[in-house]
């Protein structure tokens, strides 16, 4: 990866965070209720130390091979969210990597995470992913299921319910995401009701569609691309 040029991530980091406070200002949200998570996976600790001197301190990760290996070179105060596909044999690298990992998408995997939080006498946060436009290929649950699980899942002890996080189908115009944004907000009001308490975050919004994300009420964006330009490898969401 050669996109490791301070200068360059700061200019683009100014020009998201631009982008991020026109898409709040438009419908009249306060642009510290929306979160950067700089998108870091593929690229070289070079590359994070280097956005941390830009002034971003709040990675995502979607490996835990590679999570396990950077982090510990990435030292100071960065903080790292998990965004990836969990399997079970990975949850204890995870709790203790993670202060929080989006994509929980069923029972089993909440269960496991809850149990190794206790063991690491910890309570972890979390959100849960819905697969908004119920693709075969995409992770998450479906809504009707989700809310179904909900209550079983706020029961686990050590596992704090967050919000949720959705990847729409993608699409070159952002506008098409908009449905599936809304969509995902929708379900965080009906899981809110089914909780009797209100869920925080809302993960929305990628290089692509961030600002209608924003508009549709996203809490936390996920950028990559647009921070550090284009990944090398071809790596999208694979399962670790
Ligand atoms: C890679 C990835 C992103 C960032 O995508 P960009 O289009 O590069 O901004 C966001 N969310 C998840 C879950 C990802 O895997």
């Amino acid at each position: 990866m050669i996109y490791d040029c301070p200068v360059s991530f700061a200019e683009n980091l100014a020009s998201i965070q631009q982008r991020i406070q026109a898409a709040c200002v438009r419908v009249g949200r306060d642009p510290g209720s929306v979160t950067l998570l700089a998108v870091s996976k593929t690229h070289p600790p070079e590359t994070i130390r280097a956005a941390m001197d830009g002034g971003q301190w709040l990675f995502g990760e979607n490996k835990i091979q590679e999570a396990k290996a950077k982090i510990p070179l990435c030292p100071g105060k960065a903080r790292w969210q998990f965004i990836g596909h969990l399997q079970s044999n990975k949850v204890r690298d995870a709790v203790e990597l993670f202060e929080l990992i989006q994509g929980v998408d069923s029972l089993n995997i909440a269960r496991e995470i809850s149990k190794r939080a206790e063991q690491a006498a910890k309570t972890m946060p979390v959100l849960l992913e819905v697969n908004v436009a119920g693709e075969g290929s995409k992770f998450g649950y479906p809504p009707e299921q989700l809310l179904m699980e909900l209550n079983e899942l706020n029961a686990l002890p050590r596992l704090e319910i967050h919000g949720l996080m959705a990847i729409p189908p993608y699409t070159p115009v952002p506008e098409k995401a908009r449905p599936y944004f809304q969509k995902l907000h929708d379900l965080k009001t009906r899981a809110e009701a089914v909780l009797g308490a209100p869920l925080p975050q809302l993960s929305m919004g990628m290089s692509g569609d961030f600002e209608v994300a924003i508009e549709e009420g996203a809490t936390i964006v996920r950028i990559g691309t647009a921070l550090f330009g284009e990944r090398v490898s071809s790596q999208q969401r694979s399962v670790d």
